[in-house]
């Protein structure tokens, strides 16, 4: 038996049903805010990701699928979207017109351990936003995370926020975490002993237990910000809570990637279904530079489709979906129930034609072909130009079955 690869799943039926429901809300909610989509290739040159992401983090280390092509060149299989997509931003030239405002939504691939809400090949839907750096833009990033997580139905979450400052913090900061960290060097694990000379503030995200309780009590960035970058921080906080967004500063929050500065933030799931993160992004002021683009700064963020699937209710869909089934109840109405389909087809609706086997056989495949509307064309209804319109997933007896004059059927369908 041939099998897919390890940590790469075949997505079909709901699932597939989900994730393009996922994608398409987002990518709707993307658009509300002014968001184009771009499309990068998934395979780029390995130093695409090494000099942006950083050689020292755990996604350029250890989890990159890189390999040489035919002509020997080194390319990697996209780890995430953001260092793609500001390649693309520099080489098509589109920051010379600022602001810059695109999403994403696709494959990505790290050779990560599989386990639940952890795979190979996965999909994150993401937002870049180039412009001058000012805080309402992170609050509004922020807003957006938080929008696209609970347009599907999830609010049991939290935000976590943290500001990396700008590179006078970064100095300042390095230098009193390699102070501290020096002190306990010997009982480091040894990659972080490696990363004490090399990247010292990756052992922040050490998944080591030894290491984590020793960063626990190492100093915290907010007391080396700079006087602008508190100034920066503390705006961004009160934009937050004019949002009416909760959130919690975490200290450690620096995220898995070298190019954040100021403003990093992360959205963990608090179901007990699944406790990780959902999203996360952040500010970075350096990385259309590293590609030889303007010296400007941009913010993005990167949410995990597939931990959204397993949290999202699996009726979500089905409630939320809007797929209508023209059914006539015998034979004898199936030129007009045909008539009927065809003219909510031209007004662009959702709408499948179901006229094979009696009246509960028609009724059962629509409900398998995710149909969760019925307009029901009996002798009674053509006689008095009306439709029996049933709304198959409704619990409330009231709301289940309405007459509606066939005149009036497609205004009805449009705005229920
Ligand atoms: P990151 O790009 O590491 O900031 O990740 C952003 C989001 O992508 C995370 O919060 C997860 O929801 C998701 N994610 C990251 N790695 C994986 C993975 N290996 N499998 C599934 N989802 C992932």
């Amino acid at each position: 038996m041939f099998r897919s690869v390890r940590g790469m799943k075949d997505l079909y039926g709901r699932e597939a049903e989900k994730y393009d429901f996922i994608c398409n809300k987002f990518r709707s909610i993307g658009e509300r805010y002014g968001f184009e989509m771009i499309y990068t290739p998934l395979l780029e040159y390995t130093d695409v990701f090494s000099r942006s992401i950083g050689d020292e983090t755990d996604v350029v280390s250890k989890e990159m699928y890189s390999f040489l092509d035919k002509g020997d060149e080194s390319v990697t299989l996209r780890p995430e979207g953001t260092a793609g997509a500001i390649r693309a931003i520099v080489c098509e030239h589109l920051d010379q017109f600022l602001p810059v405002k695109v999403m994403y939504c696709g494959e990505m691939f790290r050779y990560d351990r599989p386990q639940k809400g952890r795979f190979r090949q996965f999909r994150q839907f993401g937002i870049e936003w180039i412009e001058e750096k000012n805080p309402y833009t992170d609050a509004i990033t922020i807003a957006i995370a938080v929008d696209c997580i609970q347009s599907i139905g999830l609010f049991d979450f939290k935000v976590l926020i943290n500001s990396l400052g700008d590179e006078e913090t970064r100095e300042n900061y390095t230098k009193a975490i390699v102070k501290y960290l020096s002190r306990h060097e010997d009982m480091l694990s040894i990659e972080s002993q490696a990363r004490l000379k090399k990247n010292p503030l990756r052992i922040l995200d050490s998944k080591n237990n030894q290491d984590i309780e020793i960063c626990s009590m190492a100093p915290i960035f907010i007391d080396y910000l700079s006087k602008e970058a508190r100034l920066y921080f503390n705006k961004v906080c009160s934009l937050l809570e004019d949002y009416g967004i909760n959130y919690e500063i975490n200290h450690f929050l620096v995220r898995g990637l070298d190019y954040y500065s100021h403003t990093a933030f992360e959205i963990q799931s608090t179901s007990s279904s699944y406790r990780d993160a959902l999203g996360g992004g952040g500010r970075y002021d350096r990385l259309l530079s590293v590609f030889g683009g303007q010296d400007v700064s941009g913010i993005g963020f990167a949410i995990g489709i597939e931990r959204l699937m397993i949290l999202m209710d699996s009726l979500f869909v089905q409630k939320n979906r809007r797929k209508i089934a023209v059914i006539p109840v015998s034979e004898t109405e199936n030129s007009f129930a045909f008539s009927v389909f065809r003219n909510l087809q031209e007004c662009e609706l959702p709408v499948e034609f179901i006229h094979h086997g009696n009246l509960s056989k028609k009724m059962k495949i629509a409900d398998r072909l995710g149909c969760n509307i019925a307009i029901l064309l009996g002798e009674n209804e053509i006689q008095d130009k009306t439709a029996t319109v049933k709304f198959m997933n409704s619990c409330d007896a009231a709301m289940k079955t309405k007459i509606i004059k066939l005149d009036d059927i497609i205004n009805f369908l449009r705005c229920n």
